[in-house]
């Protein structure tokens, strides 16, 4: 797709320090890395996020970001992993070309929950579980 950053490192017209390729899917070190080793994985195809694609087509960059983050984990012998996919402006996405950002951490590191942990009340609990189950 024009004007879209992550179909033209695909087209190799902006350069990225790849660390893994198949037939569909591609990932390469963030050029912002939130730590040593952050990658991200796209798929080959453009699509703008989670809701443009089937579950099939999730599911598969799912896998890939499973091999990453082994491949992250074994070379860099991080302590933990943290995937983040954000989807659409509200949901912090600002590359609007699908992509799983793996982690790599390490106990006490600089990277911080992104929400403030509060519990919910039962009635929320309650109107919320009915919604989505009625
Ligand atoms: P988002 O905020 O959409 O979830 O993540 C976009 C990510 O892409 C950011 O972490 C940002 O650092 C990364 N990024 C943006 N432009 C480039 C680029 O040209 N090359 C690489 N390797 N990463 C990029
Ligand atoms: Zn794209």
């Amino acid at each position: 797709m024009r004007d879209c950053i992550f179909c033209k490192i695909i087209a190799g017209e902006i350069p990225s320090k790849k660390i893994y390729e198949d037939e569909h899917h591609l990932a390469f070190l963030d050029i912002f890395p939130a730590s040593k080793g952050h990658s991200l994985v796209i798929p080959k195809e453009h699509h703008a996020d989670i809701h443009s694609m089937s579950a099939a087509q999730y599911g598969a960059i799912a896998a890939v970001a499973k091999t990453v983050a082994d491949l992250l984990q074994g070379k860099l012998k991080s302590e933990g992993t943290t995937i983040f996919q954000m989807n659409r402006e509200a949901g912090w996405q600002t590359v609007f070309h699908i992509h799983m950002h793996v982690i790599p951490r390490w106990e006490g590191d600089a990277l911080h929950k992104p929400w403030d942990i509060a519990p919910a009340s039962e009635e929320e609990l309650s109107s919320i579980h009915a919604l989505l189950t009625e």
